[in-house]
């Protein structure tokens, strides 16, 4: 029943799209614009079911393996990284291919080689079987390296005698609980070698610590993103550690049952990095159809970090092999602004 109360949302900021998932999508739309389509993207480019849907209505096809690959056709590597294996085997079949890593999933890539070529062995705190740490161990012998995912691992890691040891981060963990596995390190290993940059990255951070300023002020709290988002799952977690024990993952805002929020007065609201935040206004028109929205922005910081498109590396293909419909048919059906995108993204810069 709609009861019209008012409804108190205290809308993080920053919130949504990162400038890692926004130069990965710009990068897909300029592969489009450039190749047309179909465009093959190795695994999913982000991690949000709605991001990928409308990629694939506009002629993107997503694969897990290479060999799932027609002959000739541009590939993009998505935002997680790949491996050198993957990379090399592209090369193999001179598939063209673009590479569409965060810079930032790059950096730890190249801080852990560093570590590795010094001798280290290198502790990557993360999850095993997420598509980022399976890119960055393929850059690190196996034995060189070992995969720290929660703190009882850290307790537990045996390192062989007088090798120095560093580590590197996932750069979506919670940061807290990452602290609590670092501090573990420290003790069991005193001349441990951090990282020279923070390898959780920065939309990481700003976003857990937006998510944990609305959280305790908040009687429920909704993080809008896909079960598969490692930084939106974190989200919960870390409402959750502030003691909002009322929270939910929203992958699709039409599905949120409003009935949950009934009993609810103040209500926190924020996204993931790879959710878009049109998702946000989604959700919000549908709380407006069933309460009296007083709507509070609370912002942490401000973000300014934004990537810049390399164009210039993008392949020249002579003979596309196969057939490719039009690029304009495609986009009529897009929900991103291609045109918008791409002529801000050459102005942008690489932080
Ligand atoms: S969450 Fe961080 S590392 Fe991942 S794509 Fe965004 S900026 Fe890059």
């Amino acid at each position: 029943m709609e009861s019209h109360l008012p409804l108190k949302v205290l809308l993080a900021a920053p919130r949504s799209f990162c400038a890692g998932v926004t130069r990965a999508i710009q990068i897909v739309e300029a592969c489009l614009e450039r190749y047309g389509a179909p465009i093959y993207v190795r695994h999913a480019i982000v991690h949000n079911e709605h991001v990928l849907r409308e990629m694939e209505a506009k002629g993107v096809i997503f694969v897990e393996e290479l060999s799932e690959v027609p002959d000739g056709v541009p590939v993009v590597f998505s935002a997680h990284g790949v491996p050198p294996s993957v990379v090399n085997a592209a090369k193999e079949r001179e598939l063209p291919t673009i590479d569409a890593t965060c810079p930032l999933v790059a950096r730890v890539h190249q801080e852990a080689v560093r570590h590795h070529k010094a001798g280290c062995q290198v502790l990557v705190i993360g999850k095993k079987n997420h598509p980022e740490i399976i890119g960055l161990l393929g850059h690190l012998p196996t034995k060189d390296c070992q995969v720290i995912d929660d703190i009882e691992a850290a307790r537990n890691i045996q390192i062989p005698i007088h090798q120095p040891v560093a580590y590197v981060t996932q750069t979506t963990l919670s940061v807290e609980d990452t602290g609590q596995i670092v501090e573990v390190l420290r003790k069991r290993f005193p001349k441990l070698i951090e990282p020279r940059k923070e390898t959780i990255c920065y939309a990481t951070t700003n976003r857990q610590q937006a998510t944990r300023t609305i959280a305790s002020g908040a009687e429920a709290l909704l993080v809008l993103g896909s079960p598969t988002s490692s930084n939106s799952t974190r989200l919960t977690e870390v409402a959750r550690q502030v003691g909002c024990q009322r929270v939910r993952l929203v992958p699709e805002p039409d599905e949120l049952n409003l009935a949950w929020l009934d009993d609810v007065n103040v209500l926190g609201l924020t996204a993931g990095a790879s959710a878009p935040e049109y998702l946000v206004q989604r959700l919000l028109d549908r709380l407006a159809l069933r309460r009296t929205l007083v709507i509070e922005e609370v912002p942490v910081t401000e973000e300014k970090i934004q990537f810049r498109l390399p164009l210039e590396r993008f392949p020249k293909i002579p003979q596309m092999p196969v057939s490719r419909p039009s690029i304009k048919s495609q986009h009529s059906q897009a929900g991103f602004h291609r045109s918008k995108s791409i002529a801000l993204s050459q102005e942008l810069h690489l932080a």
